[in-house]
């Protein structure tokens, strides 16, 4: 752990105290402020009129109730959240989680690392996020439905094109958003296609936004190899997690030469070391919702193909070159990165929000394994997202080739400011130090020209 000066330390303290029982948000602020030490070093009127302090506070959180009848005519209750965290690029941007594990200290942390994210892309947006403690895994196509419209029928007073615009996340994809755009629709007379992202294609959604998580960070560690003279021509690749952002995570290495040879859900792992079959995986995931031990009983016993169950190991223990957690928080521990680093990891991309614990970024650093964080190098999503809102704007509808091109070249340019900014702070080659740098002075340059707000 790094030590923080006393300034920082104290508003870390302060940030506990009101923040109490949120561990996840405690570990988000404190790794930026880990960072923001040799800011104020060199920039301390970054540090006037509680400019860090009103970063670390959300400007608005809405916590809400979800009654839904099930099939069984039961009424059932969620709890829901948004948090509203920092407009002062733009409007609020970031996706919805459907989880049993959501929580306001959750959704928290998630609304801080969207903001910096949010930033670093260099578009007009703020950033925030929502979810619920929702369980999707087993319901019916029409509770998920009736699900959604409720959520929608309390959010829809909270957001908008120009106030705060959400998007998907673990357990929320293209149909969810569908159903509630057509509840907000319904509610406010208004078809108002920037209000959402992630939509399809034929009311107003991105091409390439579906791909653009998994794309954009393999974008980024294909710059970050590069710049030590390889790329992912020829290299093993873990993939961890079996959604959105990890099934485009595989199509994307695999047209780079590389080979994922695992992926998991949350009852455990495969492998296929001839590579695994994508068509397969997203029959299983997309087409039938299932487990991923399917694609064993698919594929069969033998020919490289195996199934571990969760908690007999972990998709970490499978060797590889370039590791690429896409599940979610906390999931590759210190254990875990000395594994990888025994079985010789050389590059690291999360694509997931935060699933590395500060224990593992810790070590792969320690070993010269190239890291890039989560808030940079998953940022091609909700940067595909603000090209949707530039699409929606001019009613306009961009080419697959145009808008990919478009997120290519961000994430270029995402991957571009960390290396620099983090070699200007004197850490050359620290991605966490030039994101946490690069995306707080662009928020906090935008804050102070607002004003005390
Ligand atoms: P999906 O719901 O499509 O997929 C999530 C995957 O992760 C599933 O395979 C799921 O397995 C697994 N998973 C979720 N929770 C756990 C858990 N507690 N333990 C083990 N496995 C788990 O979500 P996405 O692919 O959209 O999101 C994945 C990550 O990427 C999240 O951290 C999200 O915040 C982040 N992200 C997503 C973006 C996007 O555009 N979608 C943008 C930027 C970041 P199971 O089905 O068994 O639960």
């Amino acid at each position: 752990m790094v030590q923080l000066d006393e300034k920082l330390e104290s508003i870390l303290a302060e940030v506990i105290k009101r923040n109490q029982g949120e561990p996840e948000f405690h570990q988000a602020v404190r790794e930026v402020l880990e960072s923001l030490g040799r800011v104020v070093a060199k920039r301390p009127d970054f540090a006037d009129d509680a400019l860090i302090e009103r970063i670390c506070e959300p400007e608005r959180q809405i916590i809400f109730r979800v009654p839904w009848i099930d099939d069984k005519n039961q009424v059932r209750i969620n709890r829901a959240f948004r948090v509203q965290f920092n407009s002062a690029l733009g409007p609020y941007k970031g996706g919805i989680r459907f989880h049993p594990s959501v929580n306001v200290g959750i959704i928290k942390f998630l609304g801080f690392e969207q903001t910096f994210k949010n930033a670093l892309t260099g578009m007009p947006i703020g950033g925030g996020k929502g979810g619920s403690d929702f369980d999707p895994k087993g319901k019916s196509d029409r509770e998920i439905m009736r699900f959604c419209q409720s959520f929608m029928t309390e959010l829809h007073r909270h957001i908008g094109e120009y106030t705060d615009v959400p998007a998907g996340d673990i357990g929320v994809g293209g149909r969810e958003i569908g159903y509630m755009f057509g509840q907000y629709k319904r509610l406010t007379n208004r078809y108002e296609a920037g209000v959402l992202t992630g939509k399809a294609l034929f009311y107003g959604g991105s091409r390439a936004r579906t791909e653009a998580t998994g794309y954009g960070n393999t974008y980024f560690v294909q710059s970050m190899l590069a710049t030590k003279g390889t790329s992912f021509d020829g290299k093993k690749v873990v993939v961890s997690g079996s959604g959105n952002v990890a099934i485009y995570t595989l199509e994307k290495v695999r047209s780079f030469g590389g080979t994922v040879v695992a992926m998991s859900d949350s009852s455990g792992y495969i492998v296929d070391e001839n590579g695994i079959d994508q068509e397969l995986i997203q029959e299983i995931k997309e087409v039938r919702r299932a487990r991923i031990s399917e694609y064993l009983r698919i594929k069969g016993e033998g020919k490289g193909v195996y199934f571990v169950k969760a908690g007999d190991g972990t998709i970490w223990d499978v060797a590889c070159d370039v590791a690429m957690p896409s599940a979610t928080q906390n999931e590759l521990t210190g254990k875990d990165a000395r594994a990888l680093v025994k079985n010789g990891v050389i590059a690291v991309g999360e694509g997931a929000n935060m699933p590395s614990t500060p224990d593992a970024i810790r070590i792969f650093q320690e070993a010269g394994v190239m890291f890039a964080p989560g808030k940079a190098a998953n940022a091609g999503g909700v940067a595909t997202s603000a090209l949707e809102m530039q699409q929606n704007a001019s009613r306009d509808s961009w080419s697959f080739a145009q808008t990919e091109a478009r997120l290519a070249a961000i994430m270029g340019s995402i991957h571009d400011n960390c290396a620099a900014t983090a070699e200007e702070y004197g850490a050359p080659g620290d991605y966490v130090l030039g994101a946490n740098i690069a995306g707080f002075v662009r928020v906090a340059e935008a804050m102070r020209a607002l004003g005390v707000i």
